[in-house]
């Protein structure tokens, strides 16, 4: 949805670009987690953009790198290389050029999450000991592996971001090791917050609901989980990816300069809600639809 849609569903407040124009002038950073343009990190990158800084992408594989550079270019981004984090020489290739490209960056956005896809429905139990240590390491660990490499390249201070989903606050359907990983990694926000904030650098999360991107496909009776969402939010309706962009924009920019150890829900309202809304229809998981 571009810019006017949102103005629509905000009431006609305030367009999306007005909004942030000019928020991050002046910054230069990098984004890790660019699948394709449903990717929520392309939609935190195309905000940043708007909002004036310098962004650098990486990409996961050759298969990637063809989605990737396109949109680069679109956007009038950087490519800096390969990065698989489950591989530490190149997490410090691409900070490297990073570093040869700009000296030293503001901000990092960290949207890198991964558990097989078979462990994604039913019981959480069923979690296998590799399958869990993949899991954390990538979607976990890997966080804290970035956010190593970036502190060396914030002189200035800065500002780190990652994405988080409720899964890790509450029990939900399917998402069983992913749950467990979020909440690892939330705690690891407060705890790398209490050691970057001397320096200056923000560490922050934002809790997205449900949106359907590559990652998201992989787990169970997705569409029952979105259909859920848009019927019981406060807002009635699901987030978009320029949303939680608009939010990062906040979160990346002096308009949070007080704001570390943050999750930030940017959910539509649901993680309030406590019971099934009395006017929301009776869905099941065959007739929740697209
Ligand atoms: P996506 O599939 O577009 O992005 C996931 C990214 O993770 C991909 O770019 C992939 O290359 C990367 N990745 C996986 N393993 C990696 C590895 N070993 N090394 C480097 N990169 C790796 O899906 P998305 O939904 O945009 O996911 C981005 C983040 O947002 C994830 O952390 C996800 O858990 C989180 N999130 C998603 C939702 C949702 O409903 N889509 C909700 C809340 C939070």
């Amino acid at each position: 949805m571009g810019s006017q849609g949102l103005a629509r569903r905000a009431g006609g407040f305030m367009t999306a670009a007005t909004a942030i124009e000019g928020a991050m002038r002046g910054l230069k950073g990098v984004i890790l987690g660019v699948a394709n343009n449903r990717s929520i990190a392309y939609g935190i990158a195309k905000a940043v953009r708007a909002a004036g800084a310098e962004v650098a992408l990486t990409f996961q594989g050759e298969a990637l790198e063809k989605r990737v550079r396109p949109l680069a270019a679109d956007l009038g981004a950087q490519v800096l290389g390969h990065c698989d984090v489950t591989d530490g020489a190149t997490i410090d290739a691409v900070f490297e050029e990073a570093r040869k490209l700009w000296g030293g960056i503001d901000f990092v956005v960290h949207c890198i999450a991964f558990a097989d896809k078979d462990q994604l429905t039913g019981r959480y139990i069923e979690t296998t000991e590799e399958n869990f240590t993949k899991s954390l390491m990538i979607s976990c660990y890997s966080f804290t592996a970035i956010a190593q490499r970036a502190e060396k390249l914030m002189n200035n201070g800065g500002a780190m971001l990652t994405l988080t989903y409720y899964g890790a606050e509450k029990w939900m359907p399917h998402y069983n090791v992913m749950g467990v990983a979020k909440a690892a990694l939330e705690a690891s926000v407060r705890y790398l917050a209490a050691d970057l904030g001397r320096q200056n650098i923000r560490v922050n999360a934002i809790s997205a609901g449900p949106i359907k991107t590559l990652a998201a496909s992989g787990i169970g009776d997705f569409r029952y989980i979105l259909r859920w969402n848009e019927f019981n939010s406060p807002l009635r309706r699901t987030v978009t990816t320029e949303e939680v962009g608009q939010s990062a924009v906040y979160l990346l920019s002096p308009m949070s300069l007080g704001v570390t150890g943050e999750i930030l829900h940017v959910d539509a309202g649901y993680h309030i809600v406590g019971m099934k809304h009395p006017d929301a229809p009776d869905i099941n998981v065959g007739n929740a639809g697209a």
